[in-house]
């Protein structure tokens, strides 16, 4: 069985003063039987890293460079982001898609940076609202994901597949309209079983799939409770202490 994930992504948002009050409001709900981790901007990693040293919870960056170093002006690599004692990072997002033209082949690129570097990714796939009613939902999923599974294949191989993946329809980013649990629980279905045919049953049933996109507390438990959701990635909720804690318990 699949241990349940709960990750806030800050997005741009933050200081040092409401970053610790945030931390240190949610800390009393983590436990062992969920995995919890915060994606924050990147001049926090240091604060925060500080603040979750040995509390449990793993912590990451919102994105990172495809390249080992170089001139890439503005980027952040997999060595700097170890240097802050990063487990995990989001790749992929669909704000990045969007606002900063990321493909899928970059995204996968950047997984495979992480997983060289030993750490998790958790790579964002998900459709716009456009394309669900045009019924592209599976061909996008399966153009986001698909570049991904053949880059990142080769850590099957050796025994270091650590990958989440998370579905963020665009249409509930930050929308207040969450997908319905059992509209959630399909296009997961589709992600474990395309995995499943790409890799392998061992990997599609042990790989982790989040869901995105407004979950809030009182809707965590019925969108957590399906059989292929396996923890959420939480925006706007993340960003109280009371509204994560809530999450957290839920999971
Ligand atoms: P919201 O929870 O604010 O909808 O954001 C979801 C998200 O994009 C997390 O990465």
């Amino acid at each position: 069985t699949r241990k349940k994930l709960v990750a806030g992504n800050w997005k741009m948002n933050g200081s040092f003063d409401s970053n610790e009050a945030l931390i240190l409001g949610f800390l009393p709900e983590v436990d062992d039987l969920v995995d919890v981790s915060v994606f924050c901007p990147f001049p926090y990693l240091a604060q925060v890293a500080k603040l979750l040293q040995e509390q449990g919870v793993a912590h990451g960056a919102q994105d990172v460079s495809s390249k080992a170093s170089g001139a890439y002006t503005g980027e952040v690599s997999v060595d700097m982001l170890k240097e802050f004692e990063v487990t995990q990072v989001l790749v992929g997002h669909s704000e990045r898609r969007q606002y900063h033209a990321e493909t899928s082949v970059a995204v996968a690129e950047k997984a495979v940076a992480a997983l060289a570097a030993g750490i998790t990714p958790i790579v964002c796939v998900g459709e716009t609202l456009a394309e669900r009613e045009a019924g592209q939902v599976e061909a996008v999923i399966a153009s986001q994901l698909d570049p991904v599974v053949e880059h990142c294949a080769k850590f099957v191989e050796n025994g270091a597949w650590n990958l989440v993946i998370a579905y963020e329809p665009v249409w509930a980013i930050g929308t207040g309209v969450t997908a319905s649990p059992d509209q959630a629980q399909e296009v997961h279905a589709m992600i474990r079983n395309r995995l499943q045919a790409m890799l392998g049953t061992e990997v599609a049933q042990s790989t982790r799939i989040l869901y995105g996109g407004s979950v809030k507390p009182g809707n965590a438990s019925e969108i957590f409770s399906k059989v292929d959701i396996d923890g959420g990635l939480i925006g706007g909720a993340a960003l109280s202490s009371d509204d994560f804690s809530g999450i957290i318990r839920a999971a």
